[in-house]
């Protein structure tokens, strides 16, 4: 029995990856070094895999950047503005496509889009492409890399982007084309893939991977046709490369029949994601085709249950023999982190539940094994001992939270009144102006701030004389707003890392890794906190800072929280019970928090949420069970307060067209989205919908370091009053502010309350 890895960690397990880019970008790393560093990592991961036991392993799943942006320098398909002279595509222009260009060359590159990888936090360079788009190939990069593993003795498997997910993923630029009409392009994009599969074939490759997950999505009459027809052209223009055609994330549902029909030599699909499809695949599977079951989590933290998983595959054995029959993690390896080995503060017995790659390539052979007779005994019943310990822990379960999550009742998850009684109340006791201002929390986080903390991290710094920096900084926010006049104030956050591990440092239920850190995009990469048990709130989180900055000004101080859906999606989440349930844990425990801040005096409180649309179900009829709990979270949270206590919340995007009612039923009495970079278009589904709470439209970019002008503001504000009521307008930046400096935010905040004044003096109601 074969074992298969769809894909390895490139970041290396000490961010290697990161620090060299980072360091050739900065000019302090010659190329060659930097081309050394690199080819240091894929050896290291390619031995690691064969001493794992791998017998595919994969070549090209190697990155700077990410694969989509590979496969674009590979076919050819740079953006016109980037003055490509036509053939090599070489790191520099891969880097400026992805990253843009400062100064120089000026406006005419900026970087491409980023967007998320299907329903994980990993991103992708969107390719641009248009009618005109001449695909050749254009890089080595495939072909070095097979030859660098062959001359190590390895042959690899290389990995590609299928052409249907290339092209479905990318966007058209020519005026007036859609999307969709991207995959017009096949026809011309084929070739391009023909020829590189027979250039591998020439260097020596047996099997070659083509991903395509578009597969476990709702797929278009087009796309289906896409991939048929691909799949014809590819088998017989290579009828002799053997062709691993890879779906993940999720199941297969009514495009299975149409996919397992596809001429390739072997399917892979995500036994975890899609466990209860396992059956029917098996069933369609073509008897002289191979299938790669995708057994072992490749998206999540945790030991697998061996005894489990090998049963399962036994029986899937027992229908298609041994030798058809390829053990694989679900998904490539790289949206997990790296490696155990270098935890050493984590506690022991919390680490032995988990598996990161490394790990998880054991785990993979191990169950090869086992399907395969031989003696892994030791491996089994320590494994089973793992699973055990973790399902008994008392760490995990706490009867209280469980008990007082199974008696939620129908009026926890509702206002004591409906938003026009509560919004007179509020009316009457804030008195806030027409078209009140106000900020989205965080000031900026300057250097001094950052390495305050890192002071008091390693130790350097007690944590009083910690507090008292806090809050001085504090103060100095509360002088700062009072100067320019915004009517709801904000503490400005300067004690938070970050608005996840924040609250998960503070809560129980929540573990830190110290490199458990998988790429975001880019050089970008995070280190999400792991949600191993049942989360309770043992103290207050946040009273104490915004109670301090109440006590600093007469004006309305508003507390600030992330939302439950925003914690989870940001965290590695256990995976013995379902999300929903670990999600109505935050929520009560923020619901606490809520309560608290309200006692405290702290009668404005906001509650992010700018995870929520990400959270969407990758299929759509998924979408309503989603949005019935991640709504239900929220209200959970914070319902608990009086009449005339303002919920905010804020999202940090505003493509609300689907969700829409789902965003008006959170029931927040305010909301803040970004809108200045679309020119206040994006607020069409508020108004279409009707939405009948208060709203805040960003007015302020704060991803840019420009400073808005009064009278760009109050052009927006112009646009917003004409499609939303007036009187439930406010005014606020995009999304917090500190990524920013002070030298930015103070004339921006100034212009920002100016422009607010401008509309309260014009036009009445
Ligand atoms: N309150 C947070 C801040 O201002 C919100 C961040 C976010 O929406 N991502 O930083
Ligand atoms: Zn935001």
């Amino acid at each position: 029995m074969k074992t298969n890895n769809l894909g390895y960690p490139r970041i290396g397990e000490k961010r290697e990856l990161k620090k060299s880019t980072e360091a050739y970008w900065k000019g302090e790393l010659p190329a060659a070094d930097l081309l050394a560093a690199v080819k240091a990592i894929r050896r290291a991961n390619w031995e690691r895999q064969r001493n794992a036991g791998i017998d595919l392993i994969p070549s090209n799943d190697f990155s700077f950047y990410d694969q989509m942006l590979d496969m674009s320098c590979l076919l050819g398909a740079v953006p016109a503005r980037f003055e490509w002279s036509g053939s090599q595509v070489d790191l520099d222009l891969l880097f400026r496509i992805a990253r843009g260009t400062r100064g120089g060359k000026g406006a005419s590159s900026t970087a491409s889009e980023m967007t998320k990888w299907f329903d994980t936090n990993y991103h992708y360079i969107v390719p641009e492409l248009s009618s005109g788009t001449a695909f050749r190939i254009a890089g080595t990069k495939v072909f070095d890399e097979f030859k660098e593993a062959l001359e190590l003795g390895i042959r690899t498997k290389p990995v590609l982007i299928g052409p249907v997910t290339y092209l479905s993923l990318s966007k058209m630029t020519d005026a007036g084309a859609s999307a969709a009409s991207c995959l017009d392009l096949l026809p011309k994009v084929l070739p391009v893939y023909i020829e590189i599969l027979k250039r591998l074939q020439d260097l020596g490759a047996e099997w070659v991977q083509l991903d395509e997950p578009i597969a476990v999505l709702d797929l278009s009459p087009a796309q289906k046709q896409g991939l048929a027809k691909a799949y014809a052209e590819i088998r017989q223009a290579v009828p002799k490369l053997k062709i691993l055609l890879a779906s993940y994330f999720g199941d297969l549902r009514d495009n299975l029949a149409d996919f397992m029909k596809l001429p390739v030599d072997a399917f892979h699909v995500d036994a975890v994601r899609a466990g209860n499809e396992l059956d029917a695949v098996v069933a369609a599977l073509p008897v002289d085709k191979i299938l790669s079951v995708g057994i072992i989590d490749g998206r999540n933290i945790w030991k697998n249950n061996l005894a489990q998983s090998i049963k399962r595959l036994e029986s899937v054995r027992g229908k298609i023999g041994a030798d058809r029959l390829w053990i694989a993690p679900s998904c490539s390896l790289i949206h997990s982190p790296v490696t155990l080995r270098n935890e050493v503060r984590l506690n022991g017995e919390i680490k032995d539940w988990l598996a990161f790659a490394e790990e998880k390539l054991s785990e993979v052979s191990t169950v090869a094994a086992a399907l395969s007779g031989k003696d892994v005994a030791a491996a089994l019943s320590a494994n089973h001992a793992s699973c055990e310990a973790r399902s008994k822990s008392p760490r995990i379960h706490n009867p209280k939270v469980k008990a007082r999550c199974a008696a939620v009742r129908p009026e926890d998850i509702r206002r004591q009144s409906v938003f026009s009684v509560r919004d007179e109340k509020q009316r009457q006791k804030f008195c806030l102006p027409d078209f009140p201002t106000t900020t989205i929390g965080s000031f900026p986080q300057t250097a001094e701030v950052r390495s305050t903390r890192a002071k008091l991290k390693k130790g350097e710094m007690s944590q009083a004389d910690y507090d008292s920096f806090i809050a001085i900084q504090v103060q100095d926010a509360v002088r700062r707003q009072e100067a320019w006049d915004i009517d709801v104030l904000v503490h400005g956050e300067f004690e938070r890392n970050d608005m996840v591990e924040y609250f998960g440092e503070q809560l129980s239920g929540f573990a830190f890794t110290e490199n458990g850190w998988v790429q975001s995009y880019g050089s970008r990469y995070v280190k999400p906190p792991f949600i191993f048990g049942d989360v309770e709130r043992p103290n207050p989180m946040t009273v104490r800072w915004s109670q301090y900055a109440q006590s600093l000004t007469k004006r309305h101080m508003k507390g600030m929280l992330t939302g439950p859906v925003t914690v989870l999606q940001w965290s590695f989440v256990r995976d013995d019970q379902p999300r929903s349930e670990t999600t109505k844990q935050i929520a009560l425990a923020l619901r606490d928090e809520v309560n608290d801040l309200e006692a405290a005096g702290i009668h404005v409180i906001q509650i992010d949420e700018p995870a929520v649309r990400e959270g969407l179900p990758l299929r759509r009829t998924d979408w309503a069970a989603y949005l019935r709990w991640a709504v239900d979270a929220f209200r959970l949270s914070s319902s608990g307060v009086a009449d005339d206590t303002q919920i905010h919340t804020h999202m940090c995007y505003c493509e609300f067209n689907d969700i829409i009612d789902s965003i008006a039923e959170l029931d927040a009495d305010v909301i803040s989205i970004e809108t200045s970079r679309s020119n206040m278009e994006l607020l069409g589904a508020f108004v279409s919908f009707k939405y009948p709470n208060q709203i805040g439209p960003g007015v302020y970019d704060i991803h840019s370091p420009r400073v808005p002008a009064t009278d760009e503001m109050v052009n927006l504000l112009h646009k917003a009053q004409t499609v939303l009521p007036r009187r439930n307008l406010w005014v606020n930046p995009d999304c917090g502010l500190k990524t920013r400096t002070w030298d930015e935010v103070d004339p921006a905040l100034k212009n920002l309350v100016a422009a607010a004044k401008e509309l309260r003096h014009s036009g009445a109601r």
